[in-house]
């Protein structure tokens, strides 16, 4: 049990053992756009399945190997950030601050959810605080942009892509923009109704403007 200020400098006790609990599979990357405008980071697959581009060779994923993931596993992520949303307005509203997360900042510190310092904390601490942030910078800027991580999302069967989109909007209706990475080629066998005019694309091939250092991705 943690006591908080409320809005008006009222003390109210709040448990905060259901936020610890909460976790959900983030990737390593975004693009520097997404960092800034804090979008929700939905990890639809694992690592780069190319490897080939010559500046990168897979290395931001520390050349995993690629794998695709469940639509069960990733509605089940949706459904977490889900509840840690919903977590952090119930908080919001018994501490009268009528649903605005912004004045939970304070909470979603590691000395305030597990008494230590970040540097202390176990992975399995580390990861739930890093889902309760970047869940909390979601809701706090909007809600309103999603990331699909990682390095190739199209190459998901469309169907299944399709759907994590709708049940995220479903879950999300305030969300107006889900960007991904894409590699060209299987992007370009996409017919673009296909991916529900929901995408925003980000290849290798478009940002670097060299054919070179992309070799066909
Ligand atoms: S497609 Fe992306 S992650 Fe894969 S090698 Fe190219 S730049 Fe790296």
């Amino acid at each position: 049990m943690t006591y908080l200020a409320g809005a008006g400098g009222i003390f109210h006790s709040v448990d905060l053992a259901r936020l610890k609990s909460y976790a959900f599979e983030i990737g390593p990357l975004r693009p520097p756009s997404e960092g800034g405008s804090f979008s929700l980071l939905l990890r639809v697959t694992r690592n780069c399945p190319w490897n080939g581009c010559t500046f990168c060779y897979g290395r931001f994923y520390n050349r995993e190997p690629f794998g695709l993931r469940s639509v069960d596993e990733v509605k089940a992520d949706i459904d977490s950030a889900k509840a840690i949303s919903d977590e952090l307005i119930e908080f919001s509203l018994r501490l009268g601050y009528a649903g605005k997360v912004g004045p939970l900042a304070a909470v979603l510190q590691s000395q305030q959810l597990y008494g230590k310092e970040e540097t202390d904390l176990t992975e399995k601490e580390f990861k739930n605080l890093y889902c309760l942030v970047t869940v909390f910078n979601f809701v706090v800027t909007g809600g309103e942009n999603a990331f699909l991580q990682d390095a190739d999302t199209p190459i998901m069967d469309t169907g299944q892509l399709v759907e994590v989109i709708e049940y995220l909007k479903r879950k999300y209706p305030g969300v107006k923009r889900i960007a991904s990475f894409a590699r060209s080629k299987p992007s370009s066998r996409k017919r673009q109704r296909s991916l529900a005019g929901s995408a925003r694309l980000a290849s290798p091939g478009f940002t670097s403007g060299w054919k070179r250092v992309t070799t066909s991705c």
